[in-house]
This record gives structure tokens, C-alpha cells and sequence, in this order.
């Protein structure tokens, strides 16, 4: 049986789910996404992926053509059209709508409302267990004046780029710092290193996404007394750390044992990395 696809309102089998060649999402990548994940048949941190895909898309000055509420409905509805799929993960996409062969929205209408769930795994259990091997892109992440890392729109040739370096060079992921040369995220997830027991991320200012795991993360680390600091970090500090790990909707809490041919720690995922996973993994298997 093939996918149903949520496309303005309306589900659809997938190959019959289409959207305009003139569509500025795909002549420019004008438009915004949300990456959710599924546990239990139920979408994980709904709300706020809602909210943020709004920020997003007020901040390229899109007008979703829905209200928050019935957006959360219609992902909901997606997932039970599809609850006998092998599903476990949740693409929201709006983009500008159909136009003409310019640049400018103002001739565009309609932006499209996309959910699609289906299947999703970034990385080998075997990663999560052992953890990545990561390195440095030379690619630096969008300078946050020109195009910035907070909105997450359907432009993602920034991350691509360092995807490309990454894969090529061998390795599942990349590090990409920001224009002043600090740590700014992963190509697709938010990072996040341990020293002495306490946390280190780079704060939002650094150029990044503002991850919905990041934040669970966050929490969960001081739940269980731990210091969380949001301070601009460099390669040095990743270097010399005891632990570092990735986090992301998609890609959960990953350890990284490797960051540029370094050993980071004793080069096995850390016991505060550990902690951490099985404190998510957990938070995400409650009612
Ligand atoms: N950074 C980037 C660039 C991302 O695309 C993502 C989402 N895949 C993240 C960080 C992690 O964000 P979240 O935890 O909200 O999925």
C-alpha cells in the first residue's frame, strides 16, 4: 500500500501527491520545513515543531495558509492515515506556492501545505552505540546576516555543501563552524560537548538552529543537576573534551567519539552521553 500524503487539506496516495513546477519551494527553495519524529504513534514535541515552523515562515514573510491548530490536526491525521506503515517520522513542508519564473512572492498564491510520514534512520545502531566519526567542513554555516541559521527553510544548500564534504571525505557527518571561525552545529543536528561532568553548546547567537532536542536535552541535563552553558566554543574546546554528541529529531542523541581524526575522550561514547540518551530514549516512550 502505497503512503498517504497530506497536500493542501486533502490526503492523497503518493503518486498522486504533486505540486507545481512554478512552485517557488522548488524554483528557490521558498519556503519552510519541520522534521518530526514518531514514538508510540504519537508525534513527539508537536507543539513546539508547530510554533517554530511559524517563526520560520514569519520570518521569510509567509503567510501559512492555516491556523496552528488545525496544522497540529492534519499532521495528527497524517499519522493514523498511514498507522499500518512502517512510519516514524513526520516532513511538514510549506512553501510559497505556484508563481511565475521571477523572484519575487508577490506574484505567487497559495502556498502548499506538505506532511508526509514515512520512514526514517540517519545512522547504523551500531553508531549509536560506538559512536560517529566526525570532521570539520570547510564550508562555514550561513552567516546569520545574510540568511539565518534560526529560520529552517527549504534552502538547505548551506548544509549540503558540508554534507557533500563530509561524505565524500568518508565520513556520516560534518562540523560546521560559524563566519567568526566558533562551533556553530552539525549539517543537521546541534552539538553538544561534555568537560568535568557539565554541558557545553553553542548559543543561538553562535548562527544555529534552535533544536527541539537541544532544548529537551538541555532540560534533561539540569533535571539531573547537571550545568548547562550556552557559550561560544571553538575547535580547541571540541578537541579537549571528555565527551561529545549530537542531538536532532531525526537523529536522536548520537555519540561522536572522533572529530577530526581526534580522539575525543577516551574515544567511547562518554557516561554523560550515555545518561543522556536513556534519559531521551525514555522521555520519549512516555504516555
Ligand atoms: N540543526 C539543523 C541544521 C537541523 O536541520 C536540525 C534538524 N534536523 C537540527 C539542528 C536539530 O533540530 P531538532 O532537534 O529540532 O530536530
Amino acid at each position: 500500500m502505497s503512503l498517504q500524503i497530506h497536500i493542501n487539506g486533502k490526503l492523497l496516495p503518493q503518486e498522486e501527491a504533486k505540486i507545481s513546477v512554478y512552485d517557488h519551494g522548488l524554483l528557490y527553495g521558498d519556503g519552510v520545513f519541520e522534521g518530526m519524529r514518531i514514538y508510540a504513534g504519537k508525534v513527539f514535541k508537536l507543539e513546539e515543531h508547530i510554533e517554530r515552523l511559524w517563526e520560520s515562515a514569519e520570518a521569510i514573510c509567509l503567510d501559512i495558509p492555516t491556523t496552528p491548530e488545525n496544522m497540529a490536526a492534519a499532521v495528527n491525521e497524517t499519522v493514523a492515515a498511514n498507522k499500518d506503515q512502517d512510519i516514524n517520522y513526520v516532513r511538514l513542508v510549506v512553501t510559497r506556492g505556484a508563481g511565475y519564473l521571477g523572484l519575487s512572492p508577490d506574484k505567487t498564491s497559495h502556498p502548499q501545505v506538505i506532511i508526509i510520514a514515512d520512514h526514517i534512520e540517519l545512522y547504523s545502531q551500531e553508531k549509536y552505540k560506538k559512536g560517529l566519526e566526525i570532521i570539520t567542513a570547510s564550508t562555514i554555516r550561513n552567516h546569520p546576516a545574510a540568511l539565518s541559521p534560526r529560520i529552517k527553510s527549504l534552502n538547505y544548500l548551506n548544509n549540503i555543501l558540508a554534507k557533500i564534504e563530509c561524505v565524500r571525505a568518508g565520513y556520516p557527518e560534518a562540523l560546521m563552524l560559524n563566519h567568526k571561525g566558533e562551533v556553530a552545529e552539525c549539517t543537521g543536528d546541534n552539538v553538544f560537548l561534555v568537560k568535568q561532568g557539565e554541558l557545553y553548546t553553542p548559543p543561538l547567537d553562535a548562527g544555529l538552529l534552535a533544536g527541539i532536542t537541544r532544548a529537551v536535552i538541555i532540560d534533561l541535563a539540569r533535571q539531573a543537576g547537571r550545568q548547562v552553558h550556552e557559550v561560544p566554543l571553538t575547535r580547541h574546546d571540541v578537541y579537549v573534551a571528555d565527551e561529545c554528541f549530537l542531538t536532532g529529531s531525526a537523529a536522536e542523541v548520537v555519540p561522536v567519539v572522533k572529530v577530526d581524526y581526534r580522539t575525543i575522550g577516551d574515544g567511547k561514547p562518554g557516561n554523560v552521553t550515555v545518561a543522556l540518551q536513556k534519559a531521551y530514549h525514555d522521555l520519549t516512550m512516555k504516555p
